[in-house]
């Protein structure tokens, strides 16, 4: 239970983050003592958003940006515009991201931001107006030593481009590194958009490895088919692995001998889905979790396998591309039938961890190829998948226990170290 004012029992994302952070306090050691400066965020901005709709008339809408943790360098974290966004939300997600900047062991603490609106009942000017009205709200906590904010669900590279200019516009010059998930000739970073799928693979091909599961010929099944789950599935198609089950917002198909994920990928973008393509047949919604699968990439949503999916599900591999696809009771199950989870904190970080190289190239006016991008991408997540790994043997946990475990000890070390002010 939270003992802040502003948290009430309704709100769960924040109460279950509070609960992985319980479940990893007795690992902790001494470092416990400063557990608590996890347990509340460092700042949280509610603010109020203005704006002139295209026929004249003023709406208000409400905008936050929380600063969960700056205790290893500045706050990262998207922007969401969504009509369920909300304070708890909010914070919740910007804690996630403290975990996850820490696993990866980037310099970033975690941060999010977002304004309660359907951005589809906005015209596009509206929806540049909001997003410079949210920008100069926020603009006094943001910046590129400060926080850097990022797309999420609702925004995109050119709502990421508007806060730059507004931001720079307050400075007075071009400031590129304020914001990362920016369009390529506005300083983003080649790669950027395929690095979670990117990730997906290569954090997936690590634990198949040390599992003794053979990827040529693994059967994969993946819930989702956008940037994460479409680039992971190919990926993992061209290393000899068959994708036989896919499911979108569209369709779910199946196909015991693999599909074609490029011929797939074409369509789906083609007729915004894959429902209707001509390859294997059309399976149920529910039916997805029981086909026979090695592995099972959820890359969609959040709240996906549930207790009962979890006892019935036949693969040895979870890559958790979507963020908190698995509900806390299912791990439990997963765990007791030995299928490993690689958790979306480690799994997913492909994202974050090139926004961290958008970030770096932005500072140094100096931009790496794309090749460059994925050396390092790579090398940083078999390094985290690693470290993750070993933590888990030495203390016989789960996947997600042990980054949670690992996160936790950066973050409170660095708190240690940096003492409490006035002392
Ligand atoms: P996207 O919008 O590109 O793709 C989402 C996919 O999910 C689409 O194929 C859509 O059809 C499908 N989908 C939507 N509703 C569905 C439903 N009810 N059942 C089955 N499929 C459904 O999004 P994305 O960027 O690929 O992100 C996917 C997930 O990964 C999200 O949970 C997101 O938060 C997470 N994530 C994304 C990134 C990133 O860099 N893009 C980073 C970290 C985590």
């Amino acid at each position: 239970m939270s003992n802040l004012s502003y948290i009430h029992e309704k709100d769960t994302a924040w109460l279950t983050f509070l609960e992985q952070i319980e479940r990893v306090t007795p690992y902790l050691s001494d470092l416990k003592e400063h557990i608590d400066v996890l347990k509340r965020p460092k700042r949280t901005l509610i603010v109020d958003v203005p704006i002139v709709m295209d026929d004249g008339t003023i709406r208000h809408f409400e905008g936050y940006r929380v600063q969960h943790s700056l205790t290893r360098g500045p706050g990262k974290g998207g922007i969401r515009y969504h009509p369920d966004v909300n304070l708890n939300e909010v914070m919740a997600l910007s804690a996630w991201m403290t975990i996850k900047t820490a696993v990866l062991n980037l310099p970033f603490g975690g941060a999010k931001g977002g304004i309660r609106v359907d951005p589809k009942t906005l015209s596009p000017r509206e929806l540049e107006r909001l997003t410079r009205r949210y920008t100069s709200e926020i603009s006094y906590i943001i910046g590129p030593q400060k926080d850097i904010p990022a797309p999420d669900v609702g925004t995109n590279q050119n709502v990421m481009a508007w806060i730059m200019d507004t931001y720079s516009s307050g400075q007075g010059h071009t400031v590129t590194g304020v914001v990362t998930g920016k369009p390529v000739h506005l300083g983003g970073s080649l790669g950027r958009v395929k690095a979670t799928g990117r990730g997906v693979f290569v954090t997936g091909l690590e634990a198949a490895q040390k599992l003794n599961l053979h990827i040529q010929n693994a059967k994969i099944a993946v819930q989702g088919f956008g940037n994460v789950g479409a680039e992971a599935a190919r990926l993992f198609a061209e290393s000899g692995a068959k994708v036989v089950c896919v499911q979108d917002h569209s369709a779910t198909l199946y196909d015991s001998n693999g599909f074609d994920i490029p011929a797939l990928q074409s369509y789906a973008e083609i007729h915004s889905g894959i429902a209707g393509f001509p390859q294997g047949k059309k399976i149920s919604t529910d039916d997805f979790w029981q086909v026979e699968m090695d592995i099972c990439i959820p890359a969609a949503l959040e709240g996906q396998i549930t207790l009962e999916r979890a006892q019935n599900l036949q693969a040895k591999l979870i890559l958790e591309g979507a963020n908190g696809p698995t509900y806390p009771e299912a791990d439990d199950i997963l765990k007791s039938r030995g299928i490993t989870v690689v958790p979306d904190v480690v799994c997913n970080a492909g994202g974050v961890t090139v926004s961290y190289f958008e970030w770096v190239q932005d500072m140094a006016s100096y931009f790496w190829s794309e090749d460059e991008i994925n050396q390092r991408l790579d090398k940083l997540m078999i390094q985290a998948i690693n470290d993750v790994w070993t933590m888990a043997e030495q203390h016989q946990c789960t996947l997600r226990t042990a980054a949670y475990i690992l996160a936790c000890r950066r973050i409170l070390t660095a708190r240690k170290e940096r003492g409490v002010f006035p002392g």
